[in-house]
């Protein structure tokens, strides 16, 4: 608990109204980002399970609810130009800079309820506590909850927070859902002006800091038996199209010292990315293969294969990658195979700034665990499109079930949420008193 926010809801004496001078944690805090979130998960496009993609009925459902706990919370509120839901709670000087606490209410297909819709709900509960206790501080707090994180509509991911980050890219109007519906068109669908996207952006040097709660999607907290961590930096994925060459015969007909196999070369190549990756803490996964001509009785003669590799520092990650390519090129060497392969995707790893990494320490530190765990995501989150716009950083919260998310088994405990929302609120005071 912080140190700023002492004395948990002790009654008052008899026959008098309790003094209020700071704001007094509410014992059912926790529980309402919980209940709440079961809310939202209850707005689905499908059935049976969680799916809420970007401009969708379930998203202007969804938006209309945290405004709603937005208003509740003191907060002035508005759809912003992209759609992304926002509110403001105004600072003791009206019209200061702002902090922006965010995190996104999308979801990929089939879903857990805590992938970024935790974060903005812990956002509004850190408000709503401020209000409470009638506190305003010496920058406002903004609230963004982003329509589109996930890309799970239109296949490009972070649409809501790169257009508040101000770094829209036009040729998006033209991306496609799979029915055919352009963003254009989905926009305004939504009763959205594609030409006011610029809009959504805040004007620079009116946002002094963002600061993001996320569960970690991973097993590191809990390996380790700890309910928060502080993010060092995002991991930047680059993801290739690998392709092993050999010949192609019979099954029955060619000895094996007469073989170029490619499939028997690939797996060597699949083995080596698993241990080049782990040995140098990076992590790289091989999540599709294919093997032609994909015949039971015929030796591959070609196999075509992804590589998704991530790591915590780029110069480490790439470091991997030229030795995969070097032990590929050995395999085929060995065996008389040819590989290539082509990049399809790159991006850097997107590092926390060091001053709001303190702040997010100094807040965990605030509820008992003076030394706080370091993890770098090794997902990508709304943080890195508003890394454009603002200095960041971000709070990781335990993940329960073995770390599992995009699923709907991902969960979390009331502790940990009770204990997230005390040292999120610290950090905001924190960020607060640093910008004064
Ligand atoms: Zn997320």
């Amino acid at each position: 608990m912080s140190p700023a926010v002492p004395a948990a809801a002790q009654p008052a004496p008899a026959g008098r109204p309790a003094p209020d001078p700071h704001p007094v944690p509410h014992p059912s805090d926790a529980r309402t980002i919980l209940d709440r979130c079961d809310e939202l998960a209850a707005v689905s496009s499908t059935h049976h399970g969680i799916t809420r993609v970007y401009l969708s009925p379930e998203h202007a459902r969804v938006n209309a609810l945290a405004a709603g706990w937005m208003t509740a919370a003191g907060m002035t509120t508005w759809q912003d130009a992209a759609g992304n839901q926002r509110g403001r709670y105004e600072a003791a000087e009206p019209g200061a800079p702002a902090i922006l606490l965010g995190s996104h209410l999308d979801t990929v297909p089939d879903a857990g309820r805590y992938d970024g819709i935790l974060g903005v709900l812990l956002a509004i509960a850190v408000v709503e506590r401020l209000h409470r206790a009638g506190t305003r501080l010496p920058v406002a707090v903004e609230v963004a909850a982003f329509g589109d994180e996930e890309g799970t509509r239109f296949g490009t991911a972070l649409l809501g927070s790169r257009a508040l980050a101000g770094t829209w890219d036009d040729a998006w109007w033209q991306l496609v859902d799979e029915a055919g519906t352009t963003l254009r068109d989905a926009f305004t669908a939504f009763g959205l002006d594609p030409a006011a996207v610029g809009d959504a952006a805040p004007p620079r040097g009116s946002v002094v800091g963002y600061l993001e709660a996320h569960i970690e999607q991973g097993p590191y907290l809990l390996e380790a038996d700890r309910a928060l961590a502080v993010v060092s930096s995002i991991a930047g994925a680059r993801r290739f199209e690998l392709t092993m060459t050999g010949v192609a015969g019979h099954a029955g007909g060619v000895p094996f010292h007469r073989r170029h196999d490619a499939l028997a070369g690939a797996s060597e190549v699949v083995l080596a990315v698993e241990r080049l990756a782990r040995d140098a803490d990076c992590v790289a996964t091989v999540g599709r293969l294919e093997a032609f001509p994909g015949g039971v009785n015929v030796i591959p003669g070609l196999v075509e294969f992804s590589l998704d590799l991530r790591g915590e520092h780029d110069d480490r990650r790439d470091e991997v990658w030229a030795a995969v390519r070097e032990a590929a090129a050995e395999v085929g060497e060995r065996r008389g195979l040819a590989f290539a392969a082509h990049e399809t995707h790159s991006a850097p790893a997107v590092v926390a700034s060091p001053a709001l990494r303190d702040v997010v320490r100094d807040g965990i530190a605030a509820t008992g665990d003076t030394d706080p765990m370091v993890l770098f995501s090794k997902a990508g989150h709304d943080a890195m499109a508003v890394a454009e716009l603002t200095d960041w950083a971000m709070l990781f919260v335990r993940c329960g079930n073995g770390g599992i998310s995009h699923h709907p088994d991902e969960i979390v405990t009331l502790a940990d949420v009770a204990v997230a929302l005390d040292a999120f609120e610290a950090s905001v005071r924190a960020l607060a008193e640093r910008s004064r």
